[in-house]
């Protein structure tokens, strides 16, 4: 097997925090500059291999298996964009959209419709081919009936816990269960029974009979059936007890003909199970490949610890803009370019590591420099009086929509003798390299005049500063003076009467750890939830344009971020704006201060 270089002495916890060393790692490797074919992951080795070698007929076809337990998140994406990258890469590939509904009392039709518009959303498409493992029901009592003639399979009355007593350790064999040799026809007479309802829950299963002694505890005769009298989401009523997933999985991906059948890591040891059913069963049998999942820094990636954040109310729905769902993506602005990007960037390797997720936001602020039109909006404002502008009158100046982008035109904005600019844009007792407004000096208002700042008004109480009075020179519309005469900083802002009102939400890692599961003892990933990761800004002073915006319009506030307006508690003519992305890695300045704060402490 190969490694990374960077492999921690836990194998399962290989961290590249540095994107750029994470991509010296050979399974993240980028092609080579001078040969432009770019290099094949080890999926699409195997899959070139056995379209040379003629295997599955050269056909590919591929499978993205949700359960429909809960809503997608971006490491589904990565499987997502693989299964349906795989297919859209051969000639007549297809990739069907499979749910693995075997589990009734998880599984949810709202789950079903979310997760169809989730994969809709990220571009892909399944066409007819929308599957349901409970659709193969019947197909596999059949086979399981098979089995239980073949003498491979029989009804166990062992109790939960004491299978697992039977089924030994991982060095030390099972023992066989004592009802292991039954006749075929009591085996079929009790299962035909399962099937009538005639037993409660637990009190029997079907088991493979395969080898209580195998060095791979998944072949110890492993549970095919479970007793279960729950209604389901799709076959109501009909059955009360349901396979389970190992005995469903390799066989419904027959029935579907797909080629390679990519999981996660976690199943490699599934796959000798895997390929004994379809050996067993003498059917068509794809070839399973596993990949790592991916894992995200300050994320938590399990649908079970996303459902728990949910119903604790940590969050305000799977939609959460600070959720890693795809939903909650969505709602917070990210695109769908820009996570395929991500999962194109990222790679698909074999050993599990852990992203760091300012690759992700920056494969998003790279999509969004391209896209989204400029605005200016002042977040938390500082009034702003131009004593020289005569009273009542206003203009308009020309600002550019999207520098990277010359079709996306120019915009008129109003200027007017109040304004406001940020609070931080201003600062009293300025040191020397403090290049934005202070009392005396002159800064560029985008788009518009120099501004000078003349004198400062405060609360009489509090002695905070409410309001600048400031003087503009006219010469300077455009922003460059006639006289040669330079500024150093340029600043937002926006015209006071103009101005629309707005609430904008400021969102932070959801987490405060790098790893959310390095909890203190006895507690778990919640413990590191971020006190901080929202912030609700209710009085932001917005450019007038963005009044009208649409929902999920995304937009650059210039020096600011990539905002976009929220979905969900936007009103006609009132939207709620969500910031997406800054505009840098914050978070990277923050650790490059400790590492050199740290470096100095080392040199004493
Ligand atoms: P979770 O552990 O989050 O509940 P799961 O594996 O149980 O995920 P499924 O609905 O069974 O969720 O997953 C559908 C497909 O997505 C499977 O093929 C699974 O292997 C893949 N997948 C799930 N999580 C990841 C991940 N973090 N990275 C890559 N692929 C993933
Ligand atoms: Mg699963």
């Amino acid at each position: 097997m190969r490694r990374g270089p960077l492999l921690s002495p836990d194998r399962d916890s290989c961290i590249f925090p540095n994107p750029v060393i994470r991509m010296m790692c050979p399974d993240h490797s980028e092609p080579d500059a001078a040969d432009s074919t770019p290099s094949l992951n080890f999926v699409q080795e195997i899959i070139a291999e056995d379209i040379r070698s003629g295997r599955f007929d050269g056909q590919v076809h591929t499978r993205f298996p949700p359960e429909p337990n809960g809503l997608l998140h971006i490491g589904h994406a990565k499987s997502i964009c693989l299964n349906f990258g795989l297919a859209a890469a051969h000639a007549g590939g297809t990739c069907n959209l499979r749910f693995d509904d075997t589990n009734p009392t998880k599984e949810e039709t709202h789950y079903v419709q979310a997760i169809k518009e989730d994969v809709r959303w990220l571009g892909f498409d399944w066409e007819d081919r929308e599957f349901y493992a409970s659709d193969y029901f019947d197909q596999l009592y059949d086979w399981a009936v098979r089995m239980i003639n073949d003498g491979n399979a029989y009804v166990c009355d062992l109790t939960g816990e004491q299978m697992r007593e039977y089924r030994g350790t991982l060095r030390e064999p099972g023992r066989d269960s004592p009802f292991r040799n039954r006749t075929v026809e009591e085996n079929l007479d009790l299962f035909s029974r399962m099937k009538k309802g005639e037993f409660p829950d637990g009190s029997r299963t079907l088991r493979a009979k395969i080898d209580m002694a195998s060095p791979n505890v998944n072949l110890r005769d492993p549970v095919m059936y479970r007793i279960l009298h729950a209604h389901h989401h799709r076959t109501g009523d009909t059955w009360c007890m349901y396979p389970m997933y190992d005995f469903t999985h390799g066989q419904s991906d027959s029935i579907e003909r797909i080629t390679h059948s990519i999981c996660t890591l976690e199943f490699e040891n599934h796959r000798p199970l895997y390929d004994w059913y379809l050996d067993t069963l003498n059917i068509y049998h794809p070839r399973q490949i596993e990949f790592a999942r991916l894992n995200l820094t300050y994320t938590v990636m399990s649908k079970r610890k996303l459902l728990q954040l949910v119903n604790d109310q940590d969050v305000s729905g799977w939609d959460d803009p600070r959720m890693p769902t795809i939903c909650g993506l969505r709602r917070r602005g990210y695109t769908p370019e820009s996570i395929r990007e991500f999962c194109r960037e990222i790679g698909v390797s074999k050993f599990n590591s852990t992203i760091d997720v300012t690759v992700l936001e920056n494969s998003l602020r790279t999509d969004l420099n391209r896209t989204a039109p400029r605005v200016m909006a002042v977040l938390r404002p500082l009034k702003v009086v131009i004593e020289n502008y005569p009273e009542g009158e206003g203009e308009e100046l020309e600002a550019i929509n999207n520098p990277e982008d010359p079709t996306a035109g120019t915009r008129k904005i109003p200027f007017s003798r109040e304004l406001y600019i940020e609070q931080d844009d201003f600062m009293e007792d300025a040191p020397k390299k403090f290049f934005r407004l202070a009392p005396g000096r002159e800064v560029r208002l985008r788009y518009a005049f120099f501004l000078k700042c003349v004198d400062v008004i405060k609360d009489d109480k509090t002695g905070q500063v409410v309001e600048l009075r400031c003087t503009y020179d006219p010469e300077t519309r455009g922003g460059h003076a006639p006289d040669g005469r330079k500024v150093k900083g340029t600043i937002h802002w926006v015209s006071a009467p103009h101005a629309y009102n707005a609430e904008v939400r400021l969102y932070d890692h959801l987490f405060a750890k790098p790893n959310p599961d390095e909890a203190p003892e006895g507690q778990d990933f919640k413990a590191n939830l971020n006190p901080s990761s929202l912030e609700v800004l209710g009085d932001c002073k917005l450019e007038s344009s963005l009044a009208t915006a649409a929902p999920g319009s995304r937009f650059q506030f210039e020096r600011l971020g990539y905002f976009c307006v929220d979905t969900v508690d936007s009103k006609p003519g009132n939207p709620v704006f969500n910031r997406t992305v800054t505009l840098r890695d914050t978070w990277a300045k923050v650790r490059k201060q400790e590492e050199r704060s740290g470096k100095k402490k080392k040199k004493k």
